[in-house]
């Protein structure tokens, strides 16, 4: 077995035991392995090891990796997880399979007329600044229903759920409640919450979504 592998049935075990404490299944939890600044050779590691989802927050780094391993394996599914600018809108509509990343209203415009255009819809996440860093991309928790009201019926997003990055400093079980709270009261079903230090965390507070990197690729260069 591949190190790749190896940490991934380490991850999807955790998973699976977090699941199964909370009450939940295990296969309603999806692993995106947030493969970042490596090499095409270690997703395909995991993609021998029979995983598919994965996630970049890049449009540019996942144009130069992920076309010739789509080709090769056309299951893949890829999330954007970084910030979007509006004028890569084009190339994220046409290579992500879901964009975890909308979250301000002129993006949401252009993301429409590009899908509009493109006649490919990939499913969205909002991401909302829980813990309303300045530095930090995702729209405000004030600002969130009226935001996914406009995303749904001025836009016409495929909206599906909510995502958050928890400030490193902060207890993250608390953003990762107030994440799935604010997605219920939106009819949201879907969650993207919990990295490497924190996704066990999240599955127990409801992730149906968990964005996993070190964990299963060791430390970034
Ligand atoms: C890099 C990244 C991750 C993965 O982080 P790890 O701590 O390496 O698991 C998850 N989500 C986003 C948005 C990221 O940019």
């Amino acid at each position: 077995m591949s190190e790749g592998a190896d940490h991934l049935a380490e991850v999807r075990r955790r998973i699976a035991e977090a699941a199964k404490a909370a009450g939940r299944q295990p296969a309603d939890v999806t692993l995106v392995a947030v493969s970042k600044t490596h090499g095409p050779e270690r997703v395909r590691e995991l993609l021998e090891a029979g995983h598919r989802v994965f996630g970049e927050n890049r449009v540019q780094e996942a144009q130069d990796k992920f076309p010739a391993l789509k080709a090769d394996y056309p299951d893949l599914e890829l999330h954007l997880i970084g910030p979007l600018q509006t004028n890569k809108a084009r190339d994220a509509v046409a290579l992500f399979d879901v964009i975890e990343s909308v979250d301000r209203e002129r993006l949401a415009g252009v993301l429409a007329r590009e899908m509009e255009r493109a006649g490919r819809r990939p499913p969205c996440f909002i991401q909302v600044n829980t813990g309303e860093e300045e530095q930090k991309a995702g729209i405000l928790p004030a600002e969130l229903d009226g935001f996914v009201a406009s995303c749904r019926d001025v836009h016409k997003l495929p909206v599906v759920g909510l995502m958050c990055i928890p400030p490193v400093d902060e207890e993250p079980a608390l953003h990762f409640a107030l994440l799935r709270k604010m997605a219920e009261r939106n009819g949201l079903a879907k969650v993207s919450m919990g990295m490497s230090a924190d996704y066990e965390t999240a599955v127990r507070l409801g992730a149906t979504h968990v964005r996993v990197g070190s964990a299963l690729f060791g430390a970034r260069h």
